[in-house]
């Protein structure tokens, strides 16, 4: 009986769908499961386990910027790409970039910061180690900005999901990402930490592709004094020890 109801729905869809699409023929039902597939493939599997990640305290802060225009309007143009994957392996700026932005820090939507004159002077003033800022020719106030110092992520505890295989010359994936999953530190950093550094893995796909920026508790806190605005800042945690290592969640991790 069940059976039959299921049929019935089936049939019932189907002359539906006929009924809408009278020009359907055999080529736009291939081309729609096509298309349907590769929706599918292009977006992030989901997990099919839920995973929680272990509790954590506060250790330092991302500092997620807002979107702003792209710099390389066709990215065929862009350089530092991987010859093989188009994946980026260097951010090099396009120095004739423009932008207006009056936020103090932005991302680009290929993945390159920018930053304004106020935040490279408060960065001038705090004497910042291994920050580079190269000034836009066209954009007098604001400046391509990248940490070169790498921030000691906890490469167990920290979700890193990809999609595709790995690239047999730059080892890039397709996509990188955490799948929303915290960051961890595998330093216990304090209150008093000041410090602007950036993640070893370059996130999001393709030639979009950027690191993080992580600061200190202590430097968040001081460019919220100095003034610093437009944009917002996201929790790195240091894993706490005496909640257990459930094995079994890690692994589950490592699709
Ligand atoms: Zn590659």
């Amino acid at each position: 009986m069940k059976k039959m109801s299921l049929n019935n729905v089936a049939v019932s869809v189907i002359l539906f769908v006929l009924k809408i699409r009278k020009n359907m023929t055999f080529d736009n039902v291939a081309d729609f499961i096509d298309r349907t597939i590769n929706r599918f493939k292009k977006e992030p599997q989901p997990l099919h386990i839920v995973i929680s990640d272990p509790k954590g305290i506060v250790v330092a802060k991302i500092l997620a910027p807002y979107d702003i225009k792209h710099m390389y309007r066709d990215p065929k143009n862009m350089p530092g790409l991987c010859p093989v994957c188009h994946c980026t392996v260097e951010k090099i700026p396009n120095l004739d970039y423009y932008t207006s932005t009056d936020k103090d820090i932005a991302i680009t939507y290929d993945g390159f910061y920018i930053v304004r004159d106020r935040f490279k002077l408060f960065c001038d003033k705090r004497g910042y180690e291994g920050l580079r800022f190269i000034p836009l020719k066209k954009s007098l106030r604001h400046f391509y900005f990248m940490p070169e110092e790498i921030f000691q992520m906890d490469k167990e505890t920290t979700v890193t999901m990809h999609q595709g295989e790995p690239c047999s010359v730059c080892g890039n994936y397709f996509w990188t990402g955490t799948g929303g999953h915290n960051i961890y530190s595998a330093i216990r950093w304090g209150e008093d930490d000041d410090f602007i550094q950036r993640t070893e893995e370059l996130y999001t796909s393709k030639y979009n592709k950027s690191p993080f920026v992580i600061v200190g508790l202590k430097t968040a806190r001081l460019m919220q004094e100095y003034g610093l605005k437009g944009f917002y800042f996201d929790n790195i945690y240091y894993k706490l020890e005496d909640q257990g290592t459930d094995k079994d969640k890690l692994v589950e991790r490592s699709i």
